[in-house]
């Protein structure tokens, strides 16, 4: 039976490295039903919004998505298609593997890290008052007045809000991958020595979901401590689950450590849904040049293929595009030594490689 995947090609580069991916995901041998959904800046001047309702229709049909990125557009009142398609179908793990690989650019060679980030709540969520409005005076005074804090008048507040629902379900998330894919620790991140209560209950609910899996190693780390060891000792750590604006950030450093956006992929997952799709944005200034490395986004297939339990094929992918940048012959610009190297090959060639590369295992 082939396997019925929403394709967004997105815009900017996206329509390009989309079209690589889907090339080397078919060269697998796996059997598609592809449901093409356009979503992006052409959708908001042709029908008024990034994110038309069949997007969403047909991800509800197949449950799974492969997505290019899509550009926010800049100015009052557009909204960003990515964060309306994580909330509209409650993708709550936001999930991005780092791993090296031989031939990357990169000062390590042992890393293979996965980041599984709380995509709902934090200070990431958006609940925000604004400088100088009534309902920022309104919060002013009832801190005052529940914990005696005096505000400047002149502030600006985000909330930040953790709950146990939210925690118990992303800590029984990392749990439940690293169960899966054979991982050994899971280590979970958090403030808790300062902020008590709401770190504090992210920390408290991940012990409590820790005692459920017996199997699995369980540590904590102080999230400044954390980016240290990262970036000192990153192979002492497997599995990494951290709430919303902790997890945006460290897995920017993870992606760096790695060698780059170019190569990192990532998934938005939820319980009934999945969106894989790389790290990186539209890079616009690209757009048409067939200039941009399609790799992050063809390692997000591979994790989709995981995801549908293809795991021969997801391993013979990740091999041939492993042996596509050990080569370090046929791969873009960003895999180069000098970004100007004239022996850099476009998006389209490098999945003409790694198809070469899957022929051959
Ligand atoms: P970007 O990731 O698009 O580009 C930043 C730079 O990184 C590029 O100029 C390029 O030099 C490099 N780069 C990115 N992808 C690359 C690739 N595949 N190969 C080689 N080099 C690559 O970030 P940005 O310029 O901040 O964002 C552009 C647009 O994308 C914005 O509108 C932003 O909101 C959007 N965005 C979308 C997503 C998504 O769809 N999930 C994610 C991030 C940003």
């Amino acid at each position: 039976m082939p396997h019925a995947v929403t394709l967004i090609p997105g815009d900017g580069t996206g329509p390009e490295i989309t079209e690589a991916t889907r090339r080397v995901l078919e060269a697998t041998g796996v059997q598609f039903e592809w449901e093409v959904r356009q979503a992006g800046l052409e959708m908001l001047a042709r029908h008024g919004s990034v994110l038309p309702d069949d997007v969403i229709e047909s991800i509800k049909r197949t449950r799974v998505g492969l997505k290019g990125p899509i550009t926010t557009p800049v100015g009052k009142g557009s909204r960003s298609a990515n964060v309306a398609l994580r909330k509209k179908l409650d993708l709550y793990a936001n999930l991005r593997p780092a791993k090296t690989y031989q031939g990357l650019r990169s000062r390590y060679d042992n890393i293979d890290l996965i980041i599984v980030r709380e995509n709902t709540e934090d200070l990431y969520a958006g609940v925000e008052f604004q400088r100088g409005t009534p309902e920022l005076e309104e919060m002013i005074e009832t801190i005052a007045r529940t914990t005696g804090t005096h505000l400047n008048i002149d502030s600006a507040i985000s909330i930040k809000f953790i709950s146990v629902m939210a925690s118990r379900r992303i800590v029984k998330f990392a749990f439940d991958y690293a169960r899966a894919n054979g991982r050994r620790k899971v280590t979970a991140i958090h403030k808790s020595n300062i902020m008590k209560f709401s770190d504090g209950l992210f920390l408290s609910t991940a012990q409590e979901v820790a005692k459920e899996y017996p199997d699995i190693q369980f540590e904590d780390r102080i999230v400044d401590n954390m980016c240290m060891q990262l970036v000192q000792k990153p192979e002492l750590y497997d599995v990494l689950v951290l709430p919303n604006l902790y997890g945006d950030i460290i897995s920017d450093l993870s992606a760096g450590l790695i060698g780059g956006l170019g190569v990192a992929p990532g998934a938005n997952i939820g319980s009934q849904y999945a969106v894989f799709e790389p790290v990186h944005g539209s890079a616009p200034k690209y757009a048409g040049q067939n200039k941009v490395n399609p790799m992050a986004m063809m390692f997000s297939g591979v994790f989709m293929l995981r995801h549908l339990d293809e795991r021969d094929a997801a391993n013979r992918l990740e091999r041939a595009i492993a042996q596509v940048i050990a080569e370090g012959k046929c791969v873009t610009y960003d895999l180069k030594p000098r970004s100007d190297d004239p022996t850099a090959v476009g998006t389209s060639q490098v999945a003409d490689a790694v198809i070469e590369k899957l022929r051959k295992l």
